[in-house]
């Protein structure tokens, strides 16, 4: 900026010069149209109305002229400032519309498209149909106890009254664990976890079991050489069938439909006397149907074993057998699976299909 001048002439002030003005203002419409984008417009606006801008520059000067001057000069200035200032508001309003129009259509959704879908897992049917057992024993105020997989050969024959040559040692066709006089097995039933309840907890017992158990049955449609169950036991003083009888069909009803009863036929297993097969009423056709698939038209439904707790058992675990007496029951949960979902190849349980699952899974 120039500094007072008094004998100051406005046309030798070379930012002042009309023509000077003219040219800094088509300059600048000139670059504003050039301007593609708002960035770009930003850079010519910093050019051509910025501090170091021609317009700028002469505005400033002005403050140096003579009065006399300075309200000729002023207008002059101002004039091309506005012209400026409004091409350039015009040529934003521009580009801002323009780059509306360009986000609608880069970041449009199509309402239309599939959406890529992620299925839920489900929880495995047996652990329902576990589940569902238990919280029914649980209701009746039983506990539920874990017991090892690979158990003690002793608590899984000896302590339930199975003779060193009981045939059932091998028709329950055993996994032994190596070395041969390991003394261990893996357990081929749920049945240890009796005497070991007995053994830990004492009497009065009310107990529960759902594990896995093992058998050298090879794999086919309705055998598993792993698979599942649930046993039962309470020991009190005074029990008898009738409560045995009553516990189950408690069980059925809960399970498969209020109404639906067990019976029970004789049979024998060497850790319960008396012991009994216990079938379940049809819940399909409830007797009914003499074409019924489910029960084959019999009307019932072969469910598990039970039977009153033997007294070598009871002693075997400590428990005086002529105060105490108990029942015991155990059943597949797998085969209850079966059945009750429709499931006919046992495979599918274990195959791990996830459309096996999410069939059976939310609901058993
Ligand atoms: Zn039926």
């Amino acid at each position: 900026m120039s500094g007072p001048n008094t004998s100051y002439d406005p046309v030798e002030v070379a930012a002042l010069d009309p023509a000077h003005l003219e040219q800094a203002v088509t300059d600048a419409l000139a670059a504003f149209d050039a301007a593609q984008n708002l960035d770009e417009l930003k850079a010519a606006r910093a050019a051509h109305q910025g501090d170091k801008s021609p317009l700028a520059l002469a505005n400033r000067e002005i403050g140096a002229l003579p009065p006399s001057a300075k309200a000729e000069a002023g207008k002059r200035v101002g004039q091309a400032r506005g012209t400026v200032g409004q091409a350039l508001k015009k040529r934003q309003a521009e580009l801002e519309a323009e780059r509306d129009e360009r986000i609608l259509v880069d970041e449009a959704v199509d309402v239309t498209m599939t959406p890529g879908r992620r299925p839920l897992g489900r929880r495995h049917p047996n652990e329902l149909m576990a589940q569902r057992i238990a919280d029914i024993l649980v209701g009746m105020g039983w506990e539920i106890a874990e017991g090892p997989e690979v158990e003690a050969e002793w608590f899984n024959f000896d302590a339930l009254n199975f003779d060193e040559d009981h045939p059932a040692r091998q028709m329950q066709d055993t996994f032994y664990i190596a070395p041969e006089d390991s003394g261990l097995v893996l357990r081929t039933h749920t049945s240890p976890v009796q005497a070991r309840s007995l053994l830990e907890r004492g009497v009065p017992l009310y107990v529960g079991c759902i594990g896995r158990v093992y058998r050298t049955d090879d794999l086919d449609a309705t055998h598993m050489p792993a698979f599942h169950q649930i046993e039962g036991i309470a020991v009190d003083e005074g029990i008898t069938m009738a409560h045995l009888k009553g516990t189950l069909d408690r069980m059925a009803s809960e399970l498969f439909g209020e109404g639906i009863t067990t019976r029970l036929r004789p049979s024998f297993f060497p850790f319960t006397e008396p012991s009994a097969e216990m079938d379940l009423r049809c819940f399909v056709c409830r007797g009914e149907d003499p074409d019924c698939r489910a029960c084959s038209g019999t009307g019932w439904i072969e469910w598990g074993g039970c039977g009153m707790v033997n007294r070598n058992v009871l002693s075997a675990c400590g428990v005086d057998p002529d105060r105490y007496t108990g029942f015991a029951f155990g059943m597949g949960i797998d085969r209850a699976l079966m059945f009750r979902s429709g499931v006919s190849d046992m495979r599918e349980i274990i195959e791990g299909d996830v459309r096996f699952d999410a069939q059976f899974g939310l609901e058993v």
